[in-house]
């Protein structure tokens, strides 16, 4: 059963160092770090899997980010 949502959960950055940032969904709590030099996504907490995830860091979208 996959349930759509059409608006999608707009991921906060919340933490960031040089080279990392943490993104958090307010929604439902899920949680990634995301590389910012080289290619890295790790889940931290899953949240809602079947919601599309966005975010965005200083005006660049990660949209492409979505696992
Ligand atoms: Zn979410």
């Amino acid at each position: 059963m996959v349930e759509l949502h059409d608006e999608g959960h707009r991921m906060e950055c919340e933490a960031e160092n040089d080279s990392e940032v943490l993104f958090a969904c307010p929604t439902c709590g899920r949680r990634v770090v995301v590389g910012k030099r080289e290619p890295k996504f790790v889940v931290l907490d899953r949240g809602d899997f079947s919601a599309r995830h966005t975010g965005s860091l200083g005006g660049v979208e990660m949209s492409s980010v979505v696992v």
